[in-house]
């Protein structure tokens, strides 16, 4: 028999929703928790060891980066992605993934739409993200409108060029960078665990994170003690540099005297300004997210296959 987890097959073709039109689906897996341990001990045989035993080890090889054990161990997904948080996860080169060809099949006209909470300014800390400012609800409405317009005009361009029998290779490259697109996508633990580590983090876009955060409590079911290492030492842990670990011998030793370790000391020792924010923000200790599914969200395969064939051209 093929090493299984009870709690992960009860996850398999359930569609957890994503965004306004998205989802992410467990297709399959290959391998436990127990089989990372088999591949740390060749030796050892199938259910030998106690879990206690498999869950100091798995902490064990994380804490030492011995990751090659956590190769073993494949999920592969099925996820349906906006064309933009699709381009942000092709950047992980270490997945396996087939995606719809919109040069043999009809494009559903499905746009991503964000909310009116992510209707946000620009952060003016990182040029890369949003800040959590709204901004008006009027802006949001007219925007939304334009928006709307712009998908229309695109939809009919797309559906009137396709009638007129030009190859659908041309017909798409109009549309706009929010359409809905799916794939399938596989990556072993190890590479899985490094995208989460990237993605799951708060300077990674909104829409990715949220897509993460559903393969992450996948991840959770299928290898628990794993993702509870990943947790601890690579998703909640954070590195110093020798500098950093200079300033916090200071911190340590000044502590016990009642003093405290100034900005200007720091700037001496040679952090710079943006260091030394990012290093006292390390020092703040904040609580993991909890990546729990919510069981209660899952829609059957029906309600997407509906879906899709509502905004089918
Ligand atoms: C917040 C954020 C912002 C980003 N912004 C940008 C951006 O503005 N522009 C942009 O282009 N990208 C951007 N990226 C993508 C980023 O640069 C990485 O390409 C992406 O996160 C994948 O990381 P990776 O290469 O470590 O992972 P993978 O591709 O999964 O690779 C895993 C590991 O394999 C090794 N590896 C893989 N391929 C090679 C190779 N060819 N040579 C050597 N080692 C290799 C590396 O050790 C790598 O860490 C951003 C990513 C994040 C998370």
């Amino acid at each position: 028999m093929r090493p299984n987890n009870e709690e992960a097959d009860k996850l398999l073709d359930l569609y957890f929703p994503v965004l306004d039109y998205g989802f992410v689906r467990l297709c399959d897996y290959m391998g436990t928790d127990k089989c990372i341990e088999e591949a740390a001990r060749v030796s050892y045989q199938h259910g030998t060891r106690k879990v206690s035993k498999t869950r100091g080890l798995i902490r064990y090889l994380r804490r030492h980066l011995h990751t090659s054990p956590f190769e073993q161990v494949e999920l592969k997904f099925h996820i349906s992605l906006p064309i933009f948080v699709m381009r942000q996860l092709v950047r992980s080169r270490m997945a396996n993934l087939n995606e719809i060809s919109g040069r043999y099949s009809l494009l559903p006209m499905m746009f991503y739409t964000p909310t009116k909470e992510q209707f946000c300014k620009q952060s003016p800390s990182n040029n890369q993200g949003r800040s959590s400012e709204q901004l008006n609800e009027n802006l949001y409405k007219k925007t939304i409108e334009k928006w709307n317009k712009l998908r229309d005009e695109n939809q009919q361009l797309y559906k009137s060029l396709t009638e007129e029998e030009l190859a659908r290779e041309l017909a798409r490259i109009d549309l706009p960078l929010s359409t809905y697109t799916q794939l399938y996508w596989k990556c072993d633990l190890h590479n899985l665990f490094h995208f989460l580590k990237l993605r799951t983090d708060s300077h990674a876009q909104w829409e990715i994170r949220e897509f993460a955060n559903i393969i992450a409590g996948i991840v959770k079911v299928v290898a628990p003690l794993s993702f509870e290492a990943w947790i601890d030492y690579n998703q909640s842990s954070v590195n110093f540099s020798r500098l950093e670990r200079l300033a916090l011998n200071k911190l340590i030793s000044y502590a016990s005297n009642g003093k405290t370790l100034s900005d200007e000391e720091l700037e001496e020792d040679g952090l710079s300004k943006r260091e030394i924010q990012e290093f006292r923000d390390k020092l703040k200790y904040k609580e993991p997210p909890d990546f729990s599914l919510d069981l209660s969200s899952v829609k059957s395969a029906e309600y997407f296959e509906e879906l899709s064939k509502k905004f089918s051209i």
